[in-house]
């Protein structure tokens, strides 16, 4: 199973020609280790053609759950596909947060991504509130089950679904999850899809985590907390500091 690392840009940066010496850079720096590690970078949607001839992978951010039709402003799963994309970030915080949505809404996305034979990144994370009332692993079981609604197992299989752990109180914050907590939470997850669906299934998903990941502490999430991945947001938009979090996990 190689090792998923994905850049989630956000909506940075401000021109596509910076997106481009960004995206060049990284391809650059990220070419040599491209047999056992998978790199995957989610620029804003608007950037995608211009970026889709390039070598590293690409994914969405997000999706609406609609293929076409009367809906303003968004872009559906189809449109991603139609750019090249092989990978969509799914129920990030940021979209629960700002965008009001809800786990139905999620569970809507993650259907209509895999519909379009592209592999969802569920992303699920507790709050510091929740974090705090002792409340994560309810509220995780929640997520994953609500998002995972009606998916069948072959659905997630033929996918590649991945589950992402991103506690909300650790992105951007530079505060990153400390190694055994998130290790537990990663045996958690586990547990839940095995549950849900069986230990081969879950055995053979790539759980990542994310939230303030840098160089320094990369390495930890993998081997130590037994990630099978990254989602990297702030740092993915520097390519020596994303290149070297590449080299060390
Ligand atoms: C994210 O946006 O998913 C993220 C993990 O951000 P950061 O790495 O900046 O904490």
């Amino acid at each position: 199973m190689k090792t998923l690392i994905i850049a989630n840009w956000k909506m940075n940066p401000i021109s596509l020609s910076e997106a481009k010496r960004i995206f060049n850079a990284i391809e650059k720096g990220a070419k040599k280790f491209n047999k056992e590690k998978e790199v995957v970078i989610c620029p804003p949607a608007i950037y995608l053609f211009s970026l889709a001839k390039k070598q590293i992978k690409l994914g969405g951010q997000n999706t609406f759950y609609e293929d076409t039709g009367a809906f303003t402003g968004e872009t559906s799963p189809a449109m991603l596909k139609e750019s090249k994309c092989q990978y969509v970030i799914v129920g990030h915080s940021e979209r629960r947060g700002y965008f009001n949505e809800t786990d139905e809404i999620v569970n809507k996305k993650i259907k209509s991504v895999i519909a379009k034979k592209m592999t969802p990144i569920l992303c699920v994370g507790e709050t510091s509130k929740e974090r705090e009332q002792g409340k994560t692993k309810e509220v995780l079981k929640r997520q994953v089950l609500a998002a995972l609604k009606t998916v069948s197992v072959q659905k997630v299989k033929e996918s590649g679904l991945c589950v992402a752990y991103e506690p909300i109180w650790a992105i951007g914050t530079g505060n990153a999850c400390p190694t055994t907590e998130a290790q537990t939470i990663g045996i958690l997850l586990q547990k839940i899809i095995s549950q849900k669906y069986s230990r081969p299934i879950s055995e053979n998903m790539r759980f990542l985590y994310g939230g303030s990941v840098n160089s320094k502490n990369a390495k930890e999430f993998i081997e130590e907390a037994k990630f099978q991945g990254l989602l990297i947001g702030g740092a993915s938009l520097k390519p020596t500091e994303f290149t070297r979090i590449i080299r060390t996990v």
